[in-house]
């Protein structure tokens, strides 16, 4: 799943070939390679994709297989990869027609093999040696060693100031293999008797040591000759990380502060996102770093990270960042109910939603629960009750039973010292599209996309279909805007503030899709939808069910997907891919008048269908 949705980004970054539909003419074909370009690394083992147009009517073949050019001359191939030694892969092209043939050579280049270490080396990978970065610990905190090398060795590390040498383990079944001679042998050795070559280790941070930039050396030893008066000879290899481990003690809490706002904490560096949005001012004691990320304490078990780019050190003897919450009061306003927490100071939190018990939950670190009050608005019929609870010390959590199972976004932001949590209301009757706000995002611009075989821009296929979409809607007397109109370009963080901004209900980003390298674009094609938030979860669901009945496509199913468009609270978000372009069947149809209109059709039935779920 995860390869399918990295095409979005991959292929918004190919460089924008001059598009040309090929008219034919008198002379040998023209051939033109889209995608990839030459000598670009493709990122794929044994087959990948080529994608192009020759003059219409031509013959091609690649590599000696006879591929299908469509009338309007695009083609399509996957094609297997001959295993080369040179890192090198050569599509060779051979257009013919009346006048003539063409040939053209296309190079890319191969990702490096994985090396393995032959058992009669002695050697250490340095790019495989963890910690790879720069990391500070504390006491307790666990420091996982691996290095790759020759396999069966006996293999140890020594981090200066701290240790003497310590037993690694390879991570292999070869340890129940009986008898040295087998181990330490290169003949006969079955497939999973031989070692992995990876070998790791694990230690606890010591509480009575300080280190600063600390060496850790890496050793690799093992037993030379074959002969039995040779027996006992040691031959060892040495790897050093220099200035790659602190260890540190501190006196006071090291309180941060974010300077920006719209961060996002995450579970690990560059890992998944632990909670979204989180403002400036916002406060918290940091107690570790890997590379250019710091780690967050959050209490007990729970720790994020976030770059180091993003927050400052606030001066040493800054106190920790604490509240208690002493009430909760429910404002029932227009289109939302606030659910407002009194703090002392901005603290981080995460939001979660449940759709099927109708629960809102709201957690703030770093509280301790005095909450006697909880105050609620009589006006208010979104919520049935609140509770709190103090699940780990340091986590204070309210869970806001909803009396529907629907909520059409929330917002949650700091006035003062004050938590708001807005919940916007679904509509409880069916509600007419003319009583909605709209936006839709044509995506991509300036970035042109993916590319189709003829040369078709992602961007103006999404354009021509948000256009009808936008058309269609307007017609049924919704407000409409639209992140761009034509081709002025609109950066990716742009467009979800432009619907912000515009306050609307429902944004729908319109693209077409493309494969990452390696996937076989026969075998997966068809049209998907993606929400981010579960609150968008059902509207991304009858959108996709109207794009396969009406598209009469097959359904390459829909997702829960981390894009910078659907991740806004604060209305509903989907972002459709409408087709797969790579494909010149499909390319040629986005060309065309009938499929957009078709498209932005389903959009809008899709819709329609969702709210009159809502009943
Ligand atoms: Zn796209």
């Amino acid at each position: 799943m995860f390869k399918k949705i990295i095409c979005i980004t991959i292929f918004c970054v190919i460089a924008c070939a001059p598009s040309s539909l090929k008219t034919k003419s008198d002379g040998a074909p023209k051939i033109e390679v889209i995608y990839p370009g030459k000598k670009q690394q493709v990122n794929a083992v044994d087959s990948t994709f080529i994608l192009g147009n020759v003059t219409p009517g031509s013959k091609l073949y690649i590599n000696n297989y006879r591929i299908a050019v469509h009338p309007e001359g695009g083609f399509l191939a996957f094609l297997p990869l001959v295993p080369v030694d040179t890192g090198w892969f050569v599509f060779q092209l051979r257009a013919s027609n009346d006048y003539g043939d063409t040939t053209l050579e296309w190079p890319v280049k191969l990702p490096e093999p994985f090396k393995t270490v032959p058992l009669d080396s002695l050697a250490i990978l340095s790019d495989f040696n963890l910690p790879a970065r720069y990391q500070e610990l504390i006491a307790g905190d666990l420091l996982e060693l691996s290095i790759r090398g020759t396999p069966l060795a006996v293999a140890q590390y020594k981090i200066t100031g701290l240790t003497d040498w310590k037993p690694m383990f390879e991570i292999s079944s070869m340890i129940q293999v009986p008898g040295s001679e087998t181990i330490f042998g290169s003949e006969n050795l079955r497939d999973s008797t031989i070692g992995t070559g990876v070998y790791r280790a694990g230690m606890f941070m010591p509480s009575d040591t300080a280190l600063d930039s600390a060496d850790i050396i890496f050793r690799l030893c093992k037993i030379v000759g074959n002969s039995p008066s040779d027996s006992g000879l040691l031959e060892c290899v040495e790897d050093t990380v220099e200035s790659i481990l602190s260890l540190k003690k501190y006196d006071f809490p090291q309180v941060v502060e974010l300077i920006d706002s719209v961060q996002t904490i995450r579970h690990g560096p560059r890992k998944g996102y632990l909670s979204i949005y989180q403002p400036k001012g916002v406060r918290f004691i940091a107690d570790g770093k890997y590379n250019n990320y710091v780690r967050l304490d959050l209490g007990p078990g729970q720790a994020a990270w976030i770059p180091d780019s993003s927050i400052i050190y606030l001066p040493e003897g800054t106190p920790a960042p604490y509240s208690e919450v002493k009430y909760i009061r429910t404002f029932a306003m227009d289109s939302v109910t606030r659910v407002s927490t009194y703090l002392d100071m901005m603290l981080p939190y995460r939001v979660e939603f449940d759709p099927k018990a109708g629960r809102v939950g709201l957690l703030v670190y770093y509280v301790t629960s005095d909450t006697d009050w909880i105050r609620y608005d009589t006006d208010d019929d979104l919520i049935d009750y609140i509770v709190w609870s103090q699940p780990p010390a340091n986590v204070y959590r309210l869970d806001i039973q909803l009396n529907e199972n629907e909520i059409w976004g929330y917002d949650a932001f700091y006035e003062d010292n004050v938590l708001n949590l807005d919940l916007k209301k679904a509509p409880k009757e069916v509600v007419n599209i003319e009583d909605l706000k709209f936006v839709i995002d044509p995506g991509h611009s300036r970035d042109p996309g993916s590319i189709g075989p003829t040369g078709l821009r992602e961007a103006d296929a999404n354009l021509a279909i948000s256009r009808k979409l936008v058309q269609l809607l307007r017609d049924k007397g919704a407000v409409v805007a639209m992140t761009r109109t034509g081709n002025e370009n609109v950066e990716l963080h742009e467009r979800p503030e432009i619907a912000v901004r515009e306050n609307c209900d429902i944004f729908i980003s319109v693209h077409n899709n493309a494969l990452p390298d390696g996937v076989n674009p026969f075998e997966n094609h068809g049209t998907s939808t993606y929400y981010y938030h579960m609150h968008s979860k059902p509207l991304a669901e009858h959108i996709q069910r109207k794009l396969v009945d009406k598209l009469e496509m097959g359904s390459f199913g829909h997702y829960h997907a981390n894009f910078a468009v659907t991740r806004p609270t604060q209305y509903l978000s989907v972002l459709v891919e409408c087709t797969f372009m790579i494909l010149p069947d499909e390319e040629a149809r986005l060309r065309g008048e009938e499929f957009p209109k078709k498209c932005a059709e389903a959009i809008l039935e899709g819709i329609e269908d969702y709210l009159h779920s809502l009943d």
